[in-house]
């Protein structure tokens, strides 16, 4: 099964992604992911990247279709894939479509998760992770138990996104109006949409995508 998750910054589609991960033993591909992965290490697409990140712009559509393709290249064929901040744009859309009927794939599902954008910039400025193993908490609704300490794991050490301040941000949902949210009818026509509330309760968002795309929780 393929499926993308699409929804303006913070709607919860990397938390939604890691949980059909861990359900289903899917694979989340998150271009935001690669992307950061690639100005970490320093690459030519790393460095190309980094600033348009930080301003909160669109990185170039033939940059992140080639991630896609490398990223499912190197997953096995039987392997469903969560599309995770891809597509953005028409373009990647259209790119999306080859790069699967290329891999004898399909799109089964496309998730729009519909949120309060308001909302949105409280959730994404106060979000952040263990720098060890990437559990993500926040300033105001999820806390460490134990302040300063990461629940599981003990490590004590946290980042931020750099790009997660107010004015990025904004930036970030003005390029989801303008260049993302016009692809969703494209995929309509396909009878492949479901909308999802994502303001909910995190497992309620959890539980609509699964029924949405016709699977039961395993565990
Ligand atoms: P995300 O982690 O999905 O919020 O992405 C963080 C940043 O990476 C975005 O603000 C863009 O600058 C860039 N980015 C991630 N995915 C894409 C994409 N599919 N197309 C263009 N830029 C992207």
């Amino acid at each position: 099964m393929n499926i993308i998750l699409l929804g303006p910054p913070g709607a919860g589609k990397g938390t939604q992604a890691q949980r059909l991960v861990e359900h289903y033993g899917m694979r989340q591909l998150s271009t935001g992911d690669m992307l950061r992965a690639a100005v970490k290490a320093g690459t030519p697409v790393g460095l190309q990247a980094k600033a348009v990140m930080e301003r909160g712009e669109l990185v170039s559509d033939e940059i992140v279709s080639a991630l896609i393709g490398e990223e499912l290249d190197a997953m096995g064929s039987g392997v469903g894939a969560i599309f995770d901040g891809y597509p953005r744009t028409e373009a990647q859309s259209a790119s999306l479509d080859d790069i699967l009927a290329a891999r004898g794939r399909k799109l089964d599902h496309v998730i729009e998760l519909v949120v309060d954008e308001d909302a949105l910039v409280e959730r994404i400025t106060g979000r952040f992770t263990c720098a060890q193993c990437g559990k993500g908490y926040h300033d105001k609704f999820e806390q460490p138990r134990q302040v300063g300490v990461r629940d599981k794991c003990g490590s004590t050490e946290f980042k931020r996104r750099p790009d997660d301040n107010e004015a990025t941000v904004r930036t970030r949902m003005a390029e989801y109006r303008a260049k993302t949210a016009p692809i969703l009818p494209i995929y309509e026509a396909r009878g492949i949409v479901a909308r999802v509330d994502g303001m909910a309760e995190m497992d309620h968002v959890t539980a609509a995508i699964e029924s949405a795309i016709g699977q039961k929780v395993t565990h």
